[in-house]
């Protein structure tokens, strides 16, 4: 047998793009398809299947994927100490499947335990397939960038096809022949557990190309006692589902986890930080200054599977220029077609103007971000002005918004992610990209009260009357989102101080 490649190994690689990145590209493809499949039906679910309305149901959407990706930072914390990376990808791909086949079974009565399972699931996946993907490069490998864009680009391939493919069979807008009106919501679902399935099988499959890269970190104990801190936490995630379930389907007691994690991760944050020297921490603290702004950002960003899926149930046409499609399915997965096409385009013009020396920092691109989110909400604000009296606007004005807003995203997102594994140490790369994702925790939350007091507002409207008031809500969306751009292009000079060569 040959021994395992060393990390060094792996990453003196030759060429763009290291083999091992188009695995994981894969595992994350599938990974996201079941998850971007299972979120974009769950406001339509709850509001049509469980008979929530729609404020109920955008806080508890918003408390679902909060705690998704507050587990982030929990599965990156144990991945660090406990499991090593790739156990815990293993370990949340396995949940992550129980979770989606529960809800294949019977979506109704097992709602929120599917959903429990899907948490934990992806707690435990997703940071660390992020942070083994910053492994594959040296320190000052400069391919790292163009590495997470391909990453981010497997991310919404999955997204797009698993996004507009579950919701529009479970709306019986595609498939309808084949699949049984009782059984789409099953079918819809089931879906997400398959491609699941395919996701973990890739990963094991070509685990082994990753050599010593995450494994465990705790080598050094005898091999019973690490065997033992293993199946603890295997455990222990096991039992701490009853109290998710509990906390997510009642989002008073969400309100109480959001204000401990976001606190907890910063008191954890600032203890490891005596261990390591000034200029590291000064790197930590830019990256909690990205981390503050990413929550601003997801906010708004992430209407997208709560409020806007309403609104494109309630006021979007059932047509681009003519031909037939579900505005869901286009509001689930527009963005990621997007992503898929002009992230290339957006990193030839990064080459081009670094060329000439003017290529902005990632403070600016930060801010850049803001400025085009702010664009796609006035976008969206602006189809209540092309609406009939029935208050039914255009899908392709809309989606011309998305189209504005991916840029903003591919401004922020992979490069933040990038941006993680450059400013934090070594022994905290899996914990500081689980604060990046719990940010999105945060995001998630406030979408789901923006979402809730914009569906309240429009309760028992018209039709009519619900394009305005969302449009509306989308407009002062669209203000803050720009306040925020230029305050934060503004501060970027002292940012850049503390991230010393960091670019
Ligand atoms: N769409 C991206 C992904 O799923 C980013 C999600 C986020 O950080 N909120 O990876």
């Amino acid at each position: 047998m040959n021994a395992p490649l060393t990390i060094s190994e792996i990453q003196n690689f030759k060429g763009k793009y290291p083999k091992q990145l188009w695995y994981l590209f894969f595992s994350e493809m599938w990974e996201r398809f079941s998850f971007y499949g299972m979120r974009g039906m769950l406001v339509i679910f709850m509001v049509s299947q469980l008979n929530m309305n729609g404020q109920v149901a955008n806080l508890q959407y918003g408390a679902t994927q909060a705690f998704v990706y507050a587990f982030t930072f929990i599965g990156g914390m144990f991945a660090d100490k406990i499991l090593g990376y790739r156990k815990s990808l293993f370990w949340g791909g396995l949940l992550m499947i129980v979770g989606s086949i529960v809800l294949a079974v019977n979506p109704t009565q097992f709602f929120f335990i599917g959903i429990s399972f899907t948490i934990i699931g992806t707690g435990f996946f997703k940071p660390n397939i992020s942070t083994i993907v910053g492994i594959l490069y040296a320190d000052d490998d400069n391919r790292r960038d163009a590495g997470f864009s391909l990453f981010y680009a497997g991310v919404n391939l999955g997204a797009f096809i698993g996004g507009y493919l579950c919701i529009a069979v479970a709306n019986g807008s595609i498939l309808s022949d084949l699949v049984p009106i009782a059984l789409r919501w099953n079918v819809a679902f089931g879906f997400a557990s398959v491609v699941m399935v395919i996701s973990l099988l890739t990963f094991v499959q070509t685990q082994k190309s990753l050599g010593l890269i995450g494994i465990s970190p705790l080598l050094s104990l005898e091999p019973n006692k690490r065997k033992t801190y293993e199946v603890l936490t295997y455990i222990g995630s096991v039992a701490i589902i009853p109290l998710i379930i509990l906390m997510v389907s009642n989002s008073e007691y969400t309100n109480y986890f959001m204000y401990t994690i976001g606190p907890f991760s910063l008191v954890y944050l600032f203890y490891e930080m005596r261990n390591f020297s000034l200029a590291e921490n000064k790197k930590l603290i830019a990256a909690l200054v990205f981390i503050l702004f990413s929550i601003v950002f997801w906010a708004f960003f992430e209407q997208s599977g709560g409020s806007l899926s309403l609104f494109a149930a309630n006021n979007l046409e059932k047509h681009i220029l003519g031909v037939p499609l579900d505005p869901n399915g286009v509001n689930n997965s527009a963005n990621s077609l997007f992503v898929i096409s002009f992230a290339a385009l957006l990193g030839l013009v990064w080459i081009w103007l670094n060329k000439r020396g003017i290529e902005p920092n990632t403070l600016v691109k930060f801010g850049l971000g803001f400025l085009f989110l702010a664009g796609g909400f006035y976008v969206f604000y602006y189809t209540k002005f092309f609406a009939d009296a029935n208050g039914m606007t255009p899908l392709g004005f809309f989606t011309f918004g998305w189209f504005i807003i991916t840029f903003g995203e591919l401004c922020l997102s992979p490069i933040g992610m990038s941006i993680m594994t450059k400013l934090s140490p070594n022994k905290l790369q899996a914990v500081m990209m689980g604060m990046w994702f719990l940010a999105s925790a945060y995001g998630q939350y406030f979408a789901g009260i923006l979402g809730a007091n914009i569906a309240e507002a429009s309760e028992n409207s018209s039709n009519l009357e619900k394009l305005i008031i969302y449009a509306d809500g989308y407009k002062q969306l669209s203000i803050y989102a720009l306040i925020s751009g230029v305050l934060l292009i503004a501060i970027s000079p002292f940012v850049r101080k503390l991230m010393q060569e960091v670019k």
